[in-house]
């Protein structure tokens, strides 16, 4: 039996890519991203060291049992001579020894979540041997401190501070500094040092035997994929737990052998604004975490070019064909040995929402990548972020000449926060969870272990720290500002304050960081919603979004009239100015204009009120008629912000009695004024008519109470009882588009007849609706089009679309009622009381609320879709309400064939390029 293959060599890529049937992903998925990269970095000729990856297959295959696979280990051990032969080292030997790295590397990168080893087979021998070679004793007594350290952290688990007690500590003692200022006698003490941590905390000695080391770090590589950290990680970010971390056994090189060694990362364009210029960090003499870890105030690689420029020239070369290599902006870490430049990784490197769109955008002028790759690259919540709230330059200026200006740092996360500064992740993390606080992390530096409190965080600050350091990586990643490295800044963990000069800020207090600008102020700064005008690179990102859902073809039609082309994104707009925004976002057309809005205005409620009390139909008639004009006037202003595009009007929807004050609000009244008549009267003067009007009022409540509203007098029930509120609505939509008509603007309108559950009702109410509209017309001499159509908003509906649509001639999805009555759930008391646990104990998915249910409430509406359109093919079908701005929600309006979604203004952008992602998932191939 031919024995399952664990390892593979760098130069063994062509085998790993023939078992994943040629497809990348799976190579990715079988080697890891670090892994595979590497040795595809090998193959395309750029100097990586040689090593081998052990898959991820070998490290489930290790967790039931916590045990090597059969063959694991063999195979290891032969791939480690196949390294010795190519580097002419020996791993463990005492003239040229071999040292490697053991390095974590799953899929999906997880910056910092999982561990690494670095310089394993260092041991007193070969520690001896290496001297003799190199000549550099504080070299390797260097490189042997760092072993223990994190052979010791990392695999025998003993805590960071243990070492850092005793580094720190003698640094201290010394009144040494930087970490490049220790000698070789106090390198060779503090390895000592280090291995009596090792025995204290363990009872044993630090393992000399170099494969024990090996064996032992890659066992512990194993275990950190189900670590805290990296569990953590994966729930924050949905990676599955089922992928598994590949383990890289990779050549050491190494940046610490002196001054023409250094070590650094770098980025190919700016992961913070996405400008295309290199960004990164380098140290002279230093290893591995040196950069990341912010030990050491770093240089911009571009000083390399001063330093050492015949490796900077190699190193753009490099970086450039990377770039061109994965189409996309990478992420680079490198070492230099002696002069001579190693690369160590390359992904996809992470980046802000403005770094996303502009890259994607440059990438297509600059013909690297196309246009549907360029809609790939960017997310709807990244387009989210960009219309977050931002401070302007007034309100900063303001707080500035106020005196609040507290420091200035790294911008290294863009986006405005205001909160409350915590110096620590759990504090953080309680303050935001427990006590629903807008938090601040104010930290010196970040660690792996401090996540859980940067994703509380409205806002994170750091003293310490570059562009590349952790807290600015991670920011990034999830879209939290940050500035990082305000050198100015005097953190006290021990009292909880933070101090600049003479000011001080204590836990608890207010501070407003600017990730875009790297500045801090103190107290709260306003915010304001950016103009979306500024943002060219959206703007063309989002026109080539619209350009893709338009393309003729790109949904496959199921049968006749179901479009041909993708989602047109619409807007719910109750006002004039409301329709303007949408427009400008791009919205194509208002899908759910709510009339009742309008009988709220203070001036019009008391007409809103005389009309639903009044006795007799000409009563109400007149009380109408007060209110027809403002109406009107409303409709206009919506016809000339969407002149050319469709205006959907819903007509009166909620049951009358939200328009009146509450019963018990009317009995405290009557009580307030009987008390106030009786002392009137006592004073001898006469009583007021105002009980007699209350008392009025409350019985007209009393009588219109039902026990379950939603379920009650609404919608079309209403118009059926008291038609007059609906034909005095539909004769203001008409006279509206009449009269603009007639200014030569082009008015669209769709009258919509909420929460029809049975075709009967619409017989009843359309035509005489239908007939205003033609007298309108005809006494106005002129001609519009105009549709008549229904929400689909009741299960009935759905499920009798056909028989529907025989009168409507149009749909729109209110899947709001929809699901509350699908579900049979009350939406207010369900996301009180059990939703949130349905949700979280997995019993439900998603809220159904945000995220259309697919095989319930979907398939009611696919049923209605298919049965609407056997009987009117050209029926307009469209979704208004929460749902329409949902990603999830709009593929699946995608999916089942209609033509637009519908959303507020603000989510028309996140909308259109969710519709552009569906159309690219479902185009034909
Ligand atoms: P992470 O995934 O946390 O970045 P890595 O495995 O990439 O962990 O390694 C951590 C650090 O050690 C990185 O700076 C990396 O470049 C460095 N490093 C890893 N392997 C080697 C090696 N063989 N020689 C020199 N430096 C290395
Ligand atoms: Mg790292
Ligand atoms: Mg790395």
């Amino acid at each position: 039996m031919s024995e399952k293959k664990w390892v593979y060599l760098f130069h063994e890529i062509e085998e790993a890519v023939a078992v994943s049937n040629g497809d990348w992903e799976l190579v990715r998925g079988l080697l890891g991203g670090k892994g595979a990269n590497l040795a595809d970095m090998e193959r395309i000729g750029v100097p990586v060291p040689s090593g081998f990856t052990v898959t991820t297959e070998a490290c489930n295959a290790y967790q039931p049992n916590k045990q090597f696979p059969d063959g694991l280990w063999d195979q290891m051990l032969n791939a480690l001579k196949d390294v010795e032969m190519t580097t002419g080292k020996k791993f463990g030997g005492n003239e040229n020894p071999l040292l490697v790295s053991c390095r974590s590397g799953a899929k999906f990168s997880m910056p910092g979540m999982m561990d690494t080893v670095l310089n394993i087979g260092l041991n007193d021998e070969t520690a001896s041997a290496m001297i003799k070679l190199t000549g550099n004793e504080r070299f390797v007594y260097d490189s042997y401190r760092r072993l223990i350290q994190m052979f010791g952290s990392v695999v025998l688990e003993i805590t960071d501070e243990a070492f850092e007690e005793v580094f720190d500590g003698y640094k201290k003692q010394k009144n040494i500094k930087a970490d490049t200022d220790l000698t070789t006698e106090d390198l060779k003490y503090l390895t000592g040092e280090f291995k009596k941590v090792v025995l204290k905390e363990k009872g044993f000695d630090f393992p000399q035997d170099p494969f024990q080391q090996l064996k032992f770090a890659t066992e512990a590589v194993f275990r950190s994929w189900m670590g805290k950290r990296a569990v953590d990680y994966r729930r924050a970010t949905d990676i599955p737990d089922d992928l598994g971390t590949a383990v890289n056994i990779v050549t050491m090189v190494f940046g610490n052998m002196g001054w023409d060694s250094g070590t650094g990362v770098a980025f190919t364009r700016n992961p913070a604004t996405g400008e295309s210029k290199l960004y990164g960090d380098y140290l002279l003499n230093a290893q591995g975490e040196d950069v990341v870890a912010g030990i050491r105030n770093t240089d911009p690689v571009q000083k390399m070019s001063e330093t050492m420029p015949e490796v900077y020239k190699q190193f753009l070369e490099i970086v450039a064909k990377l770039e061109k290599h994965y189409k996309d902006m990478q992420d680079v870490e490198f070492t230099i040995e002696r002069g001579k430049l190693w690369m160590l990784q390359t992904r996809n490197g992470k980046r802000t929402a403005r770094s996303a769109v502009r890259i994607a955008v440059e990438m297509v002028e600059e013909g690297l990548i196309d246009k549907p790759t360029a809609i790939k690259r960017v997310t709807p919540d990244q387009v989210d972020t960009l219309l977050h709230p931002q401070f302007d330059a007034k309100t900063k200026k303001k707080a500035s000449d106020e005196g609040r200006f507290f420091c200035n740092g790294v911008n290294a996360s863009p986006g405005a926060a205001v909160g409350q500064v915590y110096f620590d992740a759990d504090t953080t993390e309680r303050m935001h969870k427990e006590e629903h606080q807008d938090t601040i992390m104010v930290r010196p530096f970040t660690k792996p272990d401090d996540v859980h409190g940067m994703l509380a965080s409205k806002g994170i600050l750091t003293s310490e720290g570059g562009a590349t350091s952790h807290a600015a990586v991670v920011a990034r990643q999830f879209g939290v500002p940050c500035v990082v490295g305000a050198s100015a800044v005097k953190i006290d963990l021990d009292k909880r304050l933070m101090t600049v000069g003479e000011t001080i800020v204590r836990e608890g207090e207010w501070i407003s960081v600017d990730g875009t600008t790297g500045e801090v102020y103190i107290g709260k700064v306003d915010m304001n919603a950016p103009s979306l005008d500024e943002q060219t690179d959206l703007l063309k990102l989002l026109k080539w979004a619209d350009e893709i859902c338009a393309t003729p073809g790109i949904r496959t039609p199921e049968s006749a009239g179901y479009p041909t082309v993708g989602l047109q994104v619409w807007a719910n707009a109750d006002y004039p100015k409301d329709a303007r925004r949408a427009r400008e976002y791009g919205a194509k057309g208002i899908g759910l204009c709510r009339t009742e809005h309008m009988f709220f205005e203070p001036e019009r409620l008391p007409s809103v009120q005389r009309m639903i009390l009044a006795k007799t139909s000409e009563e109400r008639t007149e009380a109408l008629n007060e209110l027809l004009p403002s109406q009107r006037s409303d409709f206009e202003g919506l016809f000339e912000a969407m002149d050319g595009l469709p205006v959907i009007i819903r007509l009166i929807d909620p049951p009358l009695h939200e328009f009146l004050p509450s019963a018990d609000d009317l009995r405290d009244q009557i009580i307030t004024k009987r008390v106030e008549d009786m002392a009137n009267y006592l004073l001898g003067k006469g009583e007021s008519k105002d009980v007699q009007k209350l008392e009025k009022l409350l019985s007209a409540v009393e009588g219109l109470h039902e026990s379950n509203p939603m379920m009650g007098l609404r919608g079309i029930r209403l118009s059926i009882m008291m038609p007059e509120i609906v034909e005095m609505q539909v004769k203001a939509i008409m006279e509206a588009a009449a009269n603009v008509a007639l200014k030569g603007i082009h008015p669209k309108p769709e009258v919509m007849i909420p929460l029809t559950g049975h075709i009967n009702e619409l017989k009843v109410i359309q035509p005489r609706l239908i007939a205003i509209a033609k007298e309108v017309m005809d006494s106005k001499n002129i001609q519009f089009d105009y549709k008549f159509g229904t929400m689909i908003e009741i299960p009935r509906a759905a499920v009798t679309a056909g028989e529907i649509a025989g009168d409507a001639e149009f749909f729109s999805f209110g899947t709001n009622d929809l699901t509350q009555m699908t579900f049979g759930y009350s939406r207010d008391d369900a996301e009180r009381s059990f939703l949130l646990k349905y949700v979280e104990d997995g019993i439900l998915p998603k809220n159904p609320f945000q995220t259309i249910d697919r095989d319930g409430v979907g398939g009611l509406m696919k049923m209605a879709v298919e049965r609407g359109r056997a009987v009117r093919p050209e029926l307009e079908v469209g979704i208004c309400g929460e749902h329409g701005g949902d990603p999830s929600s709009i593929e699946f309006c995608h999916m089942i064939g209609n033509n637009y979604v519908s959303c507020s203004p603000f989510r028309v952008p996140v909308a259109r390029l969710a519709a552009a992602h569906a159309a690219l998932k479902f185009a034909p191939k």
